[in-house]
């Protein structure tokens, strides 16, 4: 039996709708909510966040490292309920120990049915409603506020409707971009930014680049177009099994790429294979020509990087990699040094939204207040991925949920 009509109804039971209910029941522990979910448990996609061990928040969270219409207002949002506060809040309210490697801060458990199961008990405990396997699939506004209809043919009624249904990245978790159609009738369509798929794999027609498939290294992406550097980052690069370029360095980029391509570019990445400087890697070229003259060019710098990647290289330098190494002059070692420091790969596009950790788009972010109140609707909240931010790996996107969450739930009880 539904409560006639509810304080707040949260339509998506992820990571932003989970978290919002529990601010709201530490805010008022009277108040009624009704989570809406439309897979048969809440939670999927938090489930498999950090290769199951879910990375929560970093310790270096800043507004730079998001894409969004409004930097002013994330950075508000995010200050409002910071990275301390979240940490606090899952420590002393949710029960949960957090440990952190580097900036990255994970339960100490490294799995994330441990954050999952918390926040479910938090609201379970305070008896929030649950409607599960039964999608919202329209609101509308009523006398009472809004009225949630699900796809079952029943309704819920509410004052406030917070929408914390994600983007459309990984869509077999039941996120496929239904905040934009759920609040269609009240949105103005310059508030509205389709989303599209980030944090996303990319891919490569470089002739070759599928015998590559399974090699990761450390090193570093720069993605070049007309010449400019217009994104750069560092860390585990892997060559994706059907061509093409994966790893966090190379989602940290992806969304990059996707912009570039849309204004018709063509950008190229180059990647630094070693992660040290060309005139580093030719002095390790250098040593192991003298150390081993009389081997192949490919057994004397096989010490260095992987074989296979290594012969493409020499592909690219026109040097035989079963030259002897003794046979190759200083202009090719410096020739093979640059292209180990900056070997360039055509990019042709991305993975779709199925492979994507997140997507950009949505509900712009200039259209809500510092409490994510749609402003043309009283009583109309927004959380989480269906807003038009998104940030790059490591805590980020987790972040933005809790944060967004928080600012509704102080919205909705108007504290
Ligand atoms: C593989 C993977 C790994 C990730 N790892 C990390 C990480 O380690 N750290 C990090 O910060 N971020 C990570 N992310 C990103 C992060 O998981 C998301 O940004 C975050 O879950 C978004 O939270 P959300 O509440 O907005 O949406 P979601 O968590 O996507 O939740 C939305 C919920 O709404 C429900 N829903 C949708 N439509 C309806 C409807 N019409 N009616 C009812 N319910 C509906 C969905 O079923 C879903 O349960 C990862 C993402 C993926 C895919």
């Amino acid at each position: 039996m539904h409560k006639a009509v509810n304080d707040c109804v949260i339509i998506g039971g992820g990571a932003s709708g989970l978290f919002a209910a529990c601010y709201l029941k530490y805010l008022d522990p009277y108040c009624d909510i009704c989570i809406v979910e439309k897979m048969p448990r809440v939670g999927k996609k938090l489930l498999l966040t950090g290769s199951g061990r879910c990375n929560i928040s970093n310790a270096r969270i800043s507004a730079k490292d998001y894409h969004t219409d409004d930097e002013d207002k994330l950075s508000a949002v995010l200050k409002s309920f910071d990275v301390n506060e979240t940490v606090q809040f899952y420590e002393n309210n949710l029960g949960i120990v957090l440990t952190r490697k580097g900036d990255l801060y994970y339960p100490l458990t490294l799995r994330s049915a441990t954050v999952l199961d918390s926040l479910r008990f938090y609201i379970e405990e305070r008896g929030v409603e649950f409607i599960l396997e039964d999608p919202a699939v329209r609101v509308a506004s009523s006398v009472s506020g809004y009225l949630v209809q699900l796809k079952s043919g029943s309704t819920v009624s509410s004052s406030n409707i917070l929408i914390a249904t994600g983007g459309r990245s990984y869509p077999k978790t039941g996120s496929e971009g239904d905040a934009i159609e759920l609040a269609n009738k009240f949105l103005k369509s310059e508030d509205i930014i389709p989303y599209a798929p980030a944090l996303v794999p990319l891919t490569s027609d470089k002739p070759g680049i599928k015998n590559l498939a399974g090699i990761r290294f450390n090193g570093s992406i720069s993605i070049i177009s007309d010449d400019h550097e217009h994104a750069r980052s560092e860390g585990e690069i892997l060559f994706a099994k059907d061509g093409g370029l994966t790893g966090i360095a190379v989602l940290d980029v992806s969304d990059t790429v996707l912009r570039l391509l849309d204004k018709g570019d063509k950008p190229y990445a180059s990647l630094n294979l070693i992660g040290k400087s060309s005139g580093d890697v030719l002095m390790m070229l250098y040593i192991r020509r003298q150390l081993f003259p009389n081997r192949t060019v490919c057994d004397a710098f096989s010490g260095i990087i992987h074989r296979v990647l290594l012969e493409g290289v020499l592909r690219d330098c026109n040097i035989d990699p079963r030259a002897k190494v003794s046979s190759i002059n200083d202009a090719g070692l410096t020739k093979i040094s640059n292209v180990l420091c900056g070997w360039s790969i055509s990019l042709s596009g991305a993975k779709g939204f199925e492979d994507a950790q997140v997507s950009s788009g949505g509900i712009k972010l200039g259209c809500l207040t510092d409490n994510m109140e749609y402003k043309g609707s009283r009583g109309l909240y927004f959380a989480g991925e269906a807003v038009n931010v998104n940030g790059i790996c490591g805590g980020y996107n987790l972040q933005w949920a809790w944060s967004s969450a928080v600012c509704a739930a102080r919205g909705i009880l108007d504290v």
